[in-house]
């Protein structure tokens, strides 16, 4: 008996087996495909119910089955499971790509969509008919014949010039090596980084220190390195990845990349890649993005101004560097940082013993949203680690099963992420609870030493953890729009807004007690963690703006007219640059982000998710951070609401208006003082 195939409701992890899986995507896709078929071969005229709602809750068993497989790839995976989830990735893309390309299937949709005004739908009902019907219109099924070959043809080129990008950028990464065979060389690096940079040496054959472009070797050392000239030479290795006029280079693939992307939207019907993409976005459109970074960068230039004079005034003290480079940042601002404010971790951990730090996020949760954590032991996981909870809410009803697996092992991935194994939903009047998972890597205890957090790691907790209010608090009636199933630019809210709780004295009161003493965190060092959270924030914003103006520099127009990287490049960084420009670097050839990965025209989200949260926190702020009213709307116009509305909606009805940049400008320290 295949437990998968049997249906289920927590997980049965200890009854699956790897050759499970394989056997169970099979059959769960054969089901779904019989569903849609079913929906194909109605003979009654389309209607919202036997089509939308109906593909809604087609292949759910499938949805369970990737969800627990992909979820296990990531937390507690080995070569078996990853050998099945190469073999059945392609499967699945194939599976997905049948529904779009179902002509029959559209054109149902597609008839309840055209008649959607006379129809009395509900807002989530609307919401959701809109969604499907975009997730075939934005793959071009309402095109005919030849356009939708040309589609084809461009999407299977940009797939090819996307993995040609990521391979050369990787290629270049793995080239280049400074290897240092005198320890004077890596003077000013701490201990763990020289030790680290023996054992790539080592692990190569070779003598003395290995450093490369990979971050977690080139970052400490542009930070503590005291040699100059090596700085700069791996700095301006870095800069100029996919740069070199050679076999490796990525101009011509970032130049296609761009032009094919504008065409494909433009065959779509939209003005541009950043139209097509941001239609589904909060922020809408490329002005409103535009908006949004120039007025940031309005703002936040006078005090990254301040900032990079007073680092250059530090370096010319120190070192009589009259001229601050690319090269000389990192390391000068390190050593800026440890006079300023002597903050280090060892110091803050005692206040953070990981048990107390978990108490504390239910503990929040409790006092905002009414909720109730009990731990359980007759759930099954996959891994003795793996805690569970009950979750209830102040009236005793059930509102999710919470899976807590916070430790480093073999077989997991790095990072901290919130996945859900079971999503929330309605169905035959019955209101489906979530199964929600925190995944993280901290620290385990010792016999001698209990886990003690970082202030970065709790942080990260109290982040993961939002995100897992968003899936615990759903309350929808389509999975599909349910809890984190939100657009982009919106989903990091309900997790970045948790965080600022730990800034806060009546917060960590709660639960930030030194683990041998029991006494509460200091105020002091409280106001510590919060100045130095700011340090540099001018620059670091000026940055962010620089990356997402190059994004839309390349996404937002027409980029036939574009003939060389480099020039287009200074164009984007006029307003953000602070350094001199060192004209053998170019960022677009290996970043990656937007040629690789999913973020083109998306770059800005980084900064518009802190400007949501800081704004949607300041009500908090003013109105108390644990009031009941001010939690009560966030929960039940957010955190309830998932996907089933516009964001911008949803957001206005909590806080009253759009989100404002005010709130972040003065978390980040970056308001002129005042006085
Ligand atoms: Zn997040």
């Amino acid at each position: 008996m295949n437990p998968l195939l049997t249906p289920f409701d927590t997980a049965p992890f200890s009854k699956i087996k790897d050759e499970h899986y394989k056997p169970a995507f099979l059959k769960a896709m054969e089901d779904a495909r019989a569903e849609i078929d079913v929906i194909t071969n109605n003979s009654t005229a389309p209607t919202f119910e036997n089509t939308v709602e109906a593909l809604e809750f087609a292949g759910q068993q499938l949805n369970r089955v990737s969800s627990l497989f992909f979820n296990l790839n990531s937390a507690e995976t080995n070569p078996e499971i990853q050998r099945i989830a190469q073999e059945v990735s392609p499967l699945l893309s194939e599976f997905s790509n049948d529904i779009t390309l179902n002509q029959e299937l559209f054109a149902r949709i597609k008839s309840v969509y055209e008649e959607k005004d006379k129809l009395d739908l509900s807002i989530e009902q609307h919401t959701l008919l809109e969604k499907k019907y975009k997730s075939f219109s934005r793959n071009g099924a309402h095109l005919g014949e030849d356009k939708k070959q040309r589609l084809r043809k461009i999407d299977a080129e940009l797939a090819k010039l996307k993995l040609q990008f990521g391979e050369n950028v990787l290629a270049e990464t793995n080239k280049f090596e400074l290897h240092l065979t005198q320890a004077s060389d890596l003077k000013g690096l701490p201990e763990g980084e020289m030790e680290a940079a023996a054992q790539l040496a080592k692990s190569k054959d070779k003598e003395g220190w290995l450093v490369t472009l990979d971050y977690p070797s080139y970052i400490p050392f542009m930070k503590y390195a005291e040699n100059r000239e090596l700085r700069k030479k791996l700095s301006l290795a870095f800069g100029s990845k996919g740069f070199h006029g050679d076999e490796l280079d990525n101009s011509a693939n970032v130049l296609q990349i761009a032009k094919l992307r504008y065409e494909r939207a433009v065959l779509l019907g939209y003005a541009s890649h950043a139209h097509f993409v941001l239609e589904e976005r909060m922020a809408e459109n490329p002005e409103k993005v535009y908006d949004f970074l120039n007025e940031l960068l309005e703002k936040a230039k006078p005090a990254a101004e301040r900032e990079f004079r007073q680092l250059e005034d530090f370096a010319r003290e120190l070192d009589g560097i009259d001229q601050l480079q690319k090269w000389d940042g990192s390391y000068y601002s390190e050593k800026l940082k440890q006079k300023l404010f002597n903050l280090d971790d060892e110091k803050l951990k005692p206040y953070f013993k990981l048990e107390n730090v978990i108490a504390g996020v239910f503990k929040v949760a409790e006092k905002l949203f009414g909720l109730q954590f009990e731990e359980v032991f007759d759930i099954d996981t996959y891994h003795e680690e793996v805690k569970t909870y009950r979750v209830y809410d102040s009236e005793k009803n059930f509102i999710s099963l919470f899976y807590a697996d916070f430790h480093p092992r073999k077989g997991k991935r790095g990072g901290a992420w919130m996945t859900s194994y079971k999503s929330q939903y309605r169905k035959n009047g019955k209101n489906i609870r979530p199964h929600v998972s925190n995944v993280c890597n901290f620290t385990r205890s010792t016999p001698s030493k209990p886990s003690l957090l970082t202030f970065t790691e709790v942080t990260t907790l109290f982040h993961e953890f939002g995100h897992g209010l968003h899936g615990m608090l759903a309350n929808t009636t389509y999975p599909g729009l349910s809890g984190t199933s939100v657009f982009w630019d919106f989903v990091e809210l309900p997790s970045q807004i948790m965080e600022n709780w730990c800034y806060e004295k009546e917060a960590l009161e709660l639960f930030a007690t030194h683990y041998q003493t029991g006494e509460t965190i200091p105020m002091e060092l409280i106001k510590k963690i919060k100045e130095s959270a700011t340090f540099q924030e001018g620059m670091a914003t000026l940055r962010q703006l620089s990356f997402g103006l190059l994004d839309m520099a390349w996404h937002a127009g027409d980029p036939t007219p574009i003939s060389d990287v480099k020039t287009l490049e200074n164009q984007a960084f006029k307003g953000t640059q602070l350094y001199p420009d060192t004209p053998d670097t170019c960022l677009s050839t290996a970043f990656a982000h937007i040629f690789q990965g999913g973020y083109s025209s998306g770059y800005y989200s980084y900064k518009w998710a802190e400007v949501l949260d800081a704004d949607a926190f300041a009500l908090f702020k003013e109105k108390g951070i644990f009031n009941k009213d001010i939690a009560t709307s966030f929960k039940e116009n957010i955190l309830a609401k998932g996907g089933t509305q516009k964001p911008m909606v949803l957001y206005k009805k909590f806080r009253g208006s759009e989100p404002s940049i005010t709130p972040l400008l003065e978390r980040a320290g970056l308001l002129p003082k005042v006085g």
